[in-house]
């Protein structure tokens, strides 16, 4: 068993630290991650100039670059056999509804999906790694059980988010869809010391959606939510509509 491990919170981010530690023993473990925080960079690569990967004293190897680097990287090059899984996270706050698209958490998981290999982003619900151990041992026992009983043949994607709660691996867990937020706060605009406007994307938007069912009605309830994703953006509701509004206008 060859687990690549990834995150969006950097090398020295303890949801990481806690996360190897948690999973030592299930194989044979990499861990590539972004040498600073790359939060919220969704799945860019590095296209305009080289990346250079560098060895910490504890054995990470850290890349000066995006999550989708990291395992893009991993897995074209740096590591000499593939993995079987590849892990993200543990996340510094939930990656939950629309956040997800701007996740680079759940990108770093999902560069190893697009790869074929299965991957499982993890996240605590709250910021600033309470429990953070607790939420390791979840992850840890979550894994295992994939191991044991792979959910579906093939590659697949999880989301799981985990409340920052020493009991976690001991919660319910939920099998969960995406629920969704409000468009984000409006930019702050500031002044830099040139006197310049300059702008701060503002923080996400309520939630939405959260009914029974979702990621946000599940982690509110006290359980974990795991959330199987896919990259197929295709309306396919909307397709058949698409058709007759293209053959009614000529095109
Ligand atoms: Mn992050």
């Amino acid at each position: 068993m060859r687990i690549l491990i990834a995150n969006d919170d950097g090398y020295l981010a303890p949801g990481l630290a806690a996360l190897v530690k948690a999973c030592e023993g299930l194989g044979e473990i990499d861990v590539v991650a972004p040498e600073q925080n790359a939060s919220g960079t969704s799945n860019s690569l590095t296209l305009h100039r080289p990346l250079s990967v560098f060895t910490a004293a504890n054995g990470f190897r850290y890349i000066n670059g995006t999550p989708s680097d990291c395992v893009h990287v991993a897995l074209t090059g740096l590591l000499e056999h593939q993995p079987d899984l590849v892990l993200s996270g543990i996340n510094n706050g939930a990656n939950m509804g629309d956040d997800t698209l701007y996740s680079g958490t759940v990108a770093a998981a999902m560069e190893g999906f697009l790869f074929g290999i299965p991957a499982i982003a993890f996240s605590q619900v709250e910021k600033g790694w309470g429990q953070v151990d607790a939420a390791a041992r979840f992850a840890r026992s979550l894994v295992e059980q994939v191991i044991a009983h792979p959910p579906a043949p093939g590659a697949w994607l999880l989301n799981v988010n985990i409340p920052n709660r020493p009991d976690a691996i001991e919660l319910p867990r939920r099998i969960t869809r995406l629920g969704r937020r409000h468009a984000s706060e409006p930019v702050v605009c500031q002044q830099n010391p040139r006197g310049e406007p300059i702008y701060w994307i503002g923080p996400a938007g309520d939630v939405r959606e959260a009914g029974e069912g979702t990621d946000f009605h599940a982690t509110a309830d006290g359980c974990v939510s795991i959330t199987p994703l896919q990259v197929d953006l295709t309306d396919h509701a909307r397709l058949p509509a698409w058709r007759q509004w293209s053959q009614a206008v000529g095109a």
